[in-house]
């Protein structure tokens, strides 16, 4: 039994919606999905609604983005309150800082000659959590750019033309914000982030566990991760990233996660929620 704990929808920066990926899911024979989108849990009713019909096990997820020592890192919640009002104040100023970065990168677009209106992102996204991905779309569909990867590479990757930092809240306050709301806290893919260093301080700030297994993650990563997991006693956490098909592709399932981990995880969840 393998499951898949790292899944984007359409209410972040994914292009399928909650329904779909359990669908995929499902016939992929997975025993577990987690959905985990940018700054928000709106699809979490949806695909635990899904999953129950699917007869598949579902667990409530969030990707929050956080810093250490000026390095932006990705903290995973799992097994938290969708309905958590703390957590919900924060990711709604979360949201509202997104929002407002699509407006001023919609600016600088405007000021290289690029005609793009910020509506125009916001209809094509249709959620919360706006990012990039959806100024890169907008872009091609627009007809600014020929594809999405070339719309990062002329603007949006780091320090081109309309890239504009994010607001990261540090990932003690994330790791903070998912134990109040009865969750557990992970790293996501540590091997994309330049994080090895940090990890022991991520850990005393109560980090649960490490996302080892990743689309992204050579197998020597893979293995680097586990022994650390070991070392410092925490969770091993692992998933797709999926974020819609890719080369005609979706990517949910490729990365297999060794279903114990999933009880693991839920385990530790309990222990703490009797802490
Ligand atoms: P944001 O949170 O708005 O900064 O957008 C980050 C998202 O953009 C990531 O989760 C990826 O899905 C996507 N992304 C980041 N860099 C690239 C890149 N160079 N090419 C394509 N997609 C990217
Ligand atoms: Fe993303
Ligand atoms: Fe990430
Ligand atoms: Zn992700």
């Amino acid at each position: 039994m393998f499951a898949d704990l790292h899944l984007h929808s359409r209410f972040s920066d994914g292009t399928y919606a909650p329904e779909e990926l359990v669908s995929l899911g499902q016939r992929l024979g997975l025993a577990a999905l987690a959905l985990t989108d940018h700054d928000t849990m709106e699809g979490c009713a949806a695909m635990a609604a899904a999953s129950k019909s699917a007869g598949m096990e579902f667990i409530s997820g969030i990707e929050l983005t956080a810093e250490h020592n000026e390095y932006e890192l990705h903290i995973l919640g799992y097994a938290l309150d969708p309905e958590n009002a703390k957590l919900l104040t924060a990711i709604a100023k979360f949201q509202g800082v997104r929002q407002n970065r699509i407006r001023e990168m919609v600016t600088r677009l405007n000021e290289h000659e690029i005609p793009l209106r910020a509506e125009e992102v916001f209809d094509l996204a249709n959620c919360r959590a706006p990012g990039r991905p959806h100024v890169a779309r907008a872009l091609v569909k627009g007809g600014h750019c020929a594809s999405f990867d070339e719309a990062f590479e002329r603007f949006l990757k780091k320090n081109r033309p309309a890239w504009v930092p994010k607001f990261k809240m540090s990932a003690a306050r994330a790791i903070e914000l998912i134990h109040q709301a009865g969750g557990v806290a992970a790293l996501a893919h540590p091997g994309l982030n330049r994080t090895d260093d940090v990890i022991p301080e991520l850990v005393e700030a109560g980090l649960d566990g490490l996302e080892c297994f990743h689309t992204k993650h050579s197998a020597s990563a893979t293995q680097r991760y586990l022994k650390m997991a070991k070392d410092y006693r925490v969770l091993v956490t692992g998933g797709s990233d999926c974020h819609g098909s890719s080369k005609g592709k979706p990517l949910i399932g490729t990365v297999k996660l060794p279903y114990e981990y999933v009880e693991k995880l839920k385990q530790r969840q309990v222990e703490s929620l009797n802490r």
